[in-house]
């Protein structure tokens, strides 16, 4: 074979697994759900008579996080956490919301990060502060209703709603709701957008422990277009699904935690023209690929599918 077919052998390689990435489907593996944390050993035979129980329901019923030393383990939607910390209920710039769910559990690492953000919210105006939803389970692990990912206690959802007040009782953090700020279904921003959010976001976006943060597509475009300064942050912030009333920060494995499995990186550059033609697609859907192969329907997570490691979360005081 001569250089110049390799060469072309290769670009060709190259291109059909740009397009490839493209796809909803391989997206969803590489971005919201991360890696999946096949390399790990698993459970498998070795939880017993609870092996082949669906881990949501084991994971969704631990009220208080495990007595062990602060550890995630597996995959951001394969996996489990080990000696979780509870998010005060309010702290002097935030507060957490829908306290019933009990999901404002999370690493160290992240429960810092949270303060931190919370802390350059609070220099924003109209921002006091921040509104935080779902970190994860007292454990991490699966839960019986909602996300995939928000496993292993370094993801978070952080309302786009700016605080009136950090005095909210429990009953007004289940009842109030936060705003949505997109309109055509997410292409754009609505008119609730405001600088603050931009600078929220960057903000959110520029601590780097930060691997990735989720947003709908039409804030990502009108950030791209309304950042005059440093643009590097951009590469983190990732369009996606819903995603309208609170956007949502995942942080790298913590330095250490060895059985953490990050994904890979972002794309290199500033993901300005992802997102212009995220905006496209919504705009103009493209037409249905009548060769796609139907998406094979998710197997429920089994306890014998997590990190060897989660057997003991689960049975620890
Ligand atoms: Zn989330």
């Amino acid at each position: 074979m001569s250089l110049n077919r390799v060469t072309s052998a290769a670009l060709l390689a190259i291109l059909l697994a740009a397009c490839g990435g493209d796809t909803p489907e391989a997206q969803a593996n590489l971005d919201i759900d991360g890696t999946p944390s096949a390399v790990l050993p698993t459970i498998g035979s070795s939880g017993g008579a609870l092996s082949n129980v669906e881990a949501k329901r084991l994971f969704g019923a631990k009220t208080h996080g495990s007595a062990q030393a602060p550890a995630p383990y597996g995959g951001y939607s394969k996996g489990c956490l080990a000696g979780g910390m509870q998010l005060a209920e309010t702290g002097s710039t935030w507060q957490a919301m829908r306290l019933g769910r009990n999901r404002n559990w999370g690493h160290p690492e992240m429960l810092d990060y949270i303060d931190k953000l919370s802390q350059r919210a609070a220099q924003l105006p109209g921002w006091g502060g921040i509104y935080v939803g779902d970190i994860s389970q007292p454990r991490g692990g699966p839960m019986l209703t909602g996300h995939r990912s928000h496993q292993i206690g370094l993801d978070a959802d952080i309302w786009l709603l700016p605080p009136k007040s950090l005095a909210l009782s429990r009953a007004q953090r289940e009842s109030i709701s936060s705003i949505s700020l997109r309109r055509a279904a997410g292409a754009y921003v609505n008119e609730s957008w405001t600088p603050q959010h931009h600078q929220l976001l960057k903000a959110a976006a520029s601590d780097p422990r930060v691997a990735r943060i989720f947003i709908f597509p039409g804030a990502k475009v009108q950030m791209c277009a309304d950042e005059t300064s440093d643009r590097s942050y951009l590469r983190k912030i990732r369009p996606w699904y819903g995603h309208h009333y609170h956007f949502h920060v995942r942080l790298t494995c913590p330095p250490g935690a060895t059985d953490c499995t990050n994904q890979a990186p972002p794309p290199p550059g500033d993901g300005c023209a992802e997102a212009a033609q995220w905006q496209k697609n919504i705009l103009n859907p493209p037409p249905p690929d009548p060769n796609a192969k139907p998406a094979k329907p998710r197997r429920e997570i089994l306890l014998a599918d997590l990190p060897a490691q989660c057997k003991a979360v689960l049975d620890a005081n």
